[in-house]
């Protein structure tokens, strides 16, 4: 099978007829072939684009808005179809692919289909000056969106849906790991009506494809989500062309556990906080802090639920644990899982496993390691798999100060049912997103995004809207 381009409303190869192998991690086989794409397929795409922008720029929000929403029904319609082809490139089980990552693909484009028809600007009366300001939010042109593997279509629709909804003409690159969904979804932009050249999906290599992008002079903003080292790459050749830019980064998130919970709740939520899509979302809480009063009892627990989850195909229905996204990041997991064993104890999982029937697939066990000090190299770098740490604490100070020592700030979450204690921690917390009793419950309204290393900007709701548009004051004196 051969993945194109989508450029125009058309599906092309790559002018440079450079082609990557696509794998089914459920197998470690190829299946696919993906497009290099170079700097003449992003010109080809920013043509289209140029062209496209004054006509969608003036489209109205009505128009936009229904456009929107066909394609988010359409791709309700395909549910089972983009789930099948999701689970099959990410090694995600099939069920989580049908729950979270197509729904709220979908969600995403009908989300921002109707957010646009509440878009609004502001007025300034100055008054004693006789003068009347008023603001414009106009679509910046022709905007870059990257995305990253491990939630496929679900974060590159994240970006596209508000691009294109403030009236922007989008290149957009899916991780050349994951293609096939941002592939598939060219079909159904034609068939929900979207003019060609308003969205171009391009495919390849971040160090070929996504620096074209990044380095195109026509395209005036990035909206990038991957890890903080791209982060940096990215920044580092935005700034000076003067791009506006939302980087949305790599985490290191603390999962603080008091004894005042509602312990199953918490015991629950833990178990997919840590190991739901083998790990590997941005937001899984991968240092665990449990307060010393109930430590060995969530110990015994929490080892007992993880050794339950089932690994597997990522197509049966019984799976917990499906395959890890590629080859390469199975091997760097399993580095880590070997720095572990000299930092910390390893008190379940730690191994690859076999599976005989698909014996060259990359599975690995959810694993649990206990260490004695938040500075170890598990704790401080993000591992990006089924791998979490263990650690007792004794006070609110302690485990603050061990939660925020970290470059990372994306996500924390706070296990507790005092009501004074959640507001102190909530408001020193160094994280985006604070979660409170429950994990990964998303309000698309809300403003997402991380603090230090984890990244720069807000996305969500008027966030992604005022990101895609620029902003023009206007006074006129009467
Ligand atoms: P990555 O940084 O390797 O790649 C992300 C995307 O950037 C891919 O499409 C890749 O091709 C492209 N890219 C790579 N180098 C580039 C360059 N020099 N210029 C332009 N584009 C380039 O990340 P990944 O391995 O795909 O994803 C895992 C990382 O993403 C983890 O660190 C994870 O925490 C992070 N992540 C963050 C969030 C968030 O919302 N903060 C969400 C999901 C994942």
């Amino acid at each position: 099978m051969k993945i194109k381009n989508f450029i125009n409303g058309s599906f092309e190869d790559p002018m440079s007829k450079d082609w990557l192998d696509n794998f089914n991690p459920a197998y470690g086989t190829v299946y696919a072939q993906t497009p290099n794409s170079s700097k003449g397929d992003i010109d080809l795409a920013v043509k289209a684009a140029e062209k496209a922008f004054m006509s969608w720029s003036q489209t109205s929000f009505e128009k936009r808005s229904r456009i929107l929403i066909k394609i988010s029904e359409l791709l309700e319609f395909h549910l089972d179809k983009f789930a099948e082809a999701e689970s099959k490139d990410n090694g995600k089980p099939l069920r989580l692919a049908k729950a979270i990552d197509i729904p709220r693909a979908a969600s995403n484009f009908r989300f921002f289909g109707n957010a646009i028809t509440q878009f609004s600007s502001e007025s300034h009366e100055s008054v004693g000056a006789m003068a009347m300001n008023y603001t414009l939010r106009q679509p910046i042109g022709i905007v870059g969106c990257i995305s990253p593997w491990n939630l496929p279509l679900y974060l590159f629709t994240w970006k596209i849906a508000p691009a294109l909804a403030a009236g922007n003409c989008v290149i957009a690159k899916p991780s050349e790991i994951t293609p096939i969904t941002a592939y598939l979804l060219g079909d159904i932009c034609n068939e929900a009506g979207l003019p060609k050249g308003v969205l171009n999906i391009v495919h390849g290599l971040g160090a070929t494809t996504g620096k074209a992008i990044v380095e195109h002079p026509k395209i005036k903003a990035i909206s990038f989500t991957g890890g903080t080292n791209t982060g940096t790459e990215i920044a580092k050749t935005a700034a000076p062309l003067f791009k506006k830019l939302s980087l949305e980064l790599g985490g290191k998130n603390p999962n603080i556990i008091f004894d005042d919970c509602d312990y199953e709740k918490m015991l629950e939520t833990t178990v997919r906080s840590s190991f739901a899509n083998q790990g590997q979302i941005c937001l899984c809480g991968s240092r665990i802090f449990v307060e010393a009063t109930i430590y060995e009892r969530f110990k015994t627990d929490f080892i007992e639920k993880v050794k339950q989850l089932k690994i597997g195909h990522p197509s049966q229905e019984s799976t917990d644990v499906g395959a890890i996204v590629s080859k390469g990041h199975l091997t760097k997991i399993l580095n880590y899982i070997d720095i572990a064993k000299t930092e910390g104890e390893i008190l379940v999982g730690g191994n690859q496993v076999i599976i005989p029937s698909f014996k060259n697939g990359y599975y690995l066990e959810p694993t649990v390691i206990e260490v004695d000090s938040n500075d170890c190299t598990i704790n401080q770098e993000e591992i990006f798999g089924p791998v979490v740490t263990l650690m007792p604490f004794e006070t609110e100070e302690d485990v603050l100060k061990m939660a925020n020592d970290s470059n990372y700030g994306l996500s924390a979450t706070l296990w507790t049912n005092n009501l004074s204690r959640t507001m102190r921690l909530s408001n020193q917390l160094e994280a985006g997103i604070v979660w409170v009793n429950t994990w990964m419950l998303r309000d698309l309204r809300t403003p997402f995004g991380g603090m230090k290393a984890s990244g720069v900007g807000r996305e969500g709701g008027l966030e992604s809207l005022r990101f895609f548009t620029k902003t023009k004051n206007v006074c006129i004196k009467y």
